[in-house]
C-alpha cells in the first residue's frame, strides 16, 4: 500500500470509528473538585526529646505518627488526593481556585498558583496542592505515579540522614548497627565547634564500616527555612580545611559548606576541592538552580519538593540537571507524603541514585513519620525503599487516626 491510500485508509478507519477499541471512547466524565480539608493526625506515643544538629538549643519530643494531611476530594466514589497539610492561611482561597475544576489541569492550576502567587500563601502550599492533584490523577488512571510518569528504577537505596550531632564514638556505633541492618549509606552533621571533632567523627566511623559504605557530610550552613538557628558558622578557610580533610576520607559529598547565596565563595571551593558539593534544599524555584548550575556552585542537586515550586518545579530542576550532567537527589521531604511523592519521581530519574530517609534511632527512627500510614514503605534488608505499586501515591492514610476539626 502506497503512503496515500495508507492515510485514506487510515482516515476512514477514524471516521467510522473502529481505529479505537470501544472502551477508549467511552471514557467515563471528567472528575471535579469538590473540597478541600486538612486533617490533624493524631501522634501514637513519644520516642524521646532529640536535639537537631542543625538547631541547637532547640531539644523536642520526637513523636509516632502526628502531622498534617490535606486531602482534596472530587465528585468521583472514593476518589480523592492526599498531601502534606497546606497551611490554614492558604485554604480558603485554595478553595476559590480549586473547586469546580479538573484535577487533571495541574499545570493550568499551578500557573495560577505560581503566576499570582495569592491563591498561595507561600510556596509550600503550591507544592501541597500539585501532590493532591497527582495523587488524583494516579488513582483515575489506576497507576502508581512513577508509572505514569515513566519508571526508571524499581527500587532505590535509601541513606539513612542523622539529626543530631552526638560523639564521635557513638556516630561510628550507629553507622555500624545501620549497616548490619542493611543501610548502604548514612549522612553525618558536621556542627562540632572544632574542625577536628567533625574529621574525627567521620574518620571513626569510616574505619568501623570499613570501605563498602557510603558516607556522606552536611554542615547545614545555607539555612534557614523558617526559625533562627545558631550553632557554629563557617567561613571560607572552614569550609575549604574541611573538604580538603574529607577529601581523605572517601567521602560521597560535602552538603551545604557557605551560606545559601555565597554562589562566588561556593563556585570557588567547588574548583579548589575534589569532595563534590552537594545542596539546593532551601533555594527556592527553578530560577536559582539554572543560576547556581551556571555559576558551577554544587556538583550535586538537592532540590525539596516543598521549597522548589512543587512537582512541576522538582521535575524541571530534575531536566536541568539531566542536561548538565549533574545528579539530583532531593531533599528529604519532610518525612511523610513529601518523602513518598520525591521517591516517585526518583523512580523516574536515571540521575538519582539515592533516596534520603530522616532515620536516627532509637528516638527519630524514620517509621515515626510513616506511621500515619496503612501500607507504609519500607527500608529493606538490603537498604533499599521499592516504589510504592497502589495507584497514585500509592499510600493510604490511617483514617482511624484523623482527629475531630
Ligand atoms: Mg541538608
Amino acid at each position: 500500500m502506497d503512503r496515500r491510500h495508507f492515510l485514506s485508509s487510515l482516515g476512514a478507519l477514524t471516521l467510522t470509528g473502529a481505529a479505537f477499541p470501544e472502551w477508549l471512547l467511552a471514557l467515563p466524565e471528567r472528575p471535579r473538585i469538590t473540597d478541600i480539608v486538612v486533617h490533624r493526625m493524631r501522634t501514637l506515643g513519644e520516642t524521646g526529646i532529640m536535639e537537631s544538629a542543625w538547631a541547637p538549643g532547640r531539644p523536642y519530643m520526637r513523636r509516632i505518627g502526628g502531622g498534617t494531611v490535606t486531602e482534596i476530594l472530587t465528585d468521583q466514589e472514593g476518589i480523592s488526593g492526599i498531601a502534606p497539610g497546606l497551611s490554614q492561611s492558604g485554604l480558603a482561597s485554595m478553595k476559590q481556585l480549586l473547586v469546580g475544576q479538573d484535577p487533571f489541569d495541574n499545570e493550568a492550576l499551578g500557573h495560577q498558583m505560581r503566576y499570582t502567587n495569592g491563591a498561595a500563601s507561600n510556596w509550600r502550599d503550591v507544592g501541597c496542592v500539585e501532590i493532591a492533584l497527582w495523587d488524583i490523577v494516579g488513582k483515575v488512571a489506576g497507576q502508581p505515579l512513577y508509572k505514569l510518569w515513566g519508571a526508571a528504577k524499581e527500587r532505590v537505596p535509601a541513606y539513612a540522614s542523622m539529626i543530631q550531632l552526638s560523639t564521635p564514638e557513638e556516630r561510628a556505633d550507629m553507622a555500624v548497627r545501620l549497616k548490619e541492618e542493611g543501610w548502604k549509606g548514612m549522612k553525618i552533621r558536621l556542627h562540632h565547634l572544632e574542625m577536628a571533632e567533625d574529621i574525627r567523627t567521620v574518620q571513626l566511623v569510616r574505619e568501623s564500616v570499613g570501605d563498602d559504605f557510603t558516607i556522606m557530610t552536611d554542615a547545614n550552613q545555607a539555612q534557614s527555612s523558617g526559625i533562627w538557628q545558631p550553632g557554629i558558622q563557617w567561613d571560607f578557610r572552614r569550609a575549604l580545611a574541611t573538604a580538603r580533610a574529607l577529601g581523605d576520607l572517601d567521602v560521597y559529598w560535602l552538603e551545604e559548606p557557605l551560606l545559601r547565596y555565597d554562589f562566588d565563595g561556593l563556585a570557588e571551593l567547588n574548583r579548589l576541592v575534589d569532595v563534590p558539593l552537594a545542596g539546593g534544599e532551601n533555594n527556592q524555584g527553578v530560577q536559582e538552580f539554572v543560576w547556581m548550575i551556571e555559576q558551577g556552585v554544587y556538583d550535586i542537586l538537592q532540590p525539596e519538593i516543598l521549597v522548589t515550586e512543587g512537582v512541576q518545579g522538582l521535575r524541571a530542576v530534575a531536566a536541568l540537571g539531566l542536561a548538565h550532567h549533574k545528579p539530583v537527589i532531593p531533599h528529604h521531604g519532610g518525612g511523610q507524603l513529601g518523602t513518598i511523592a520525591q521517591l516517585h519521581m526518583i523512580g523516574t530519574w536515571p540521575h538519582c541514585p539515592w533516596v534520603e530517609i530522616m532515620n536516627d534511632p532509637p528516638i527519630s527512627p524514620y517509621t515515626n513519620g510513616f506511621a500515619i500510614f496503612e501500607n507504609p514503605p519500607t527500608v529493606d534488608g538490603e537498604g533499599f525503599m521499592a516504589m510504592p505499586q497502589e495507584p497514585g501515591l500509592g499510600v493510604r492514610i490511617r483514617r482511624d487516626l484523623i482527629m475531630a476539626q
